[in-house]
């Protein structure tokens, strides 16, 4: 749960500082609004859904690929 604050938080900074690219090509810039690029699967080549709990990643609903986003890899 505060994983997910402070992830709010970076990019709530990162616009306000006009970073590009906080997060590699999942996200858009446009008009200073940061959007969401849906991902297709690699696997099956369907639309992934995001998810942001309780790790951000994108999830494959028709073949179950899931791929977590830079910085929830822990161990
Ligand atoms: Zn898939």
């Amino acid at each position: 749960m505060q994983e997910l604050k402070k992830r709010k938080e970076e990019v709530k900074v990162a616009k306000e500082q006009k970073v590009k690219a906080i997060v590699r090509t999942y996200y858009i810039i446009e008009g200073g609004k940061i959007k969401l690029k849906n991902k297709k699967c690699s696997k099956c080549g369907s639309i992934m859904a995001h998810h942001m709990k309780p790790y951000e990643r994108w999830a494959c609903g028709k073949c179950g690929y899931t791929e977590f986003i830079g910085g929830s890899k822990k161990r």
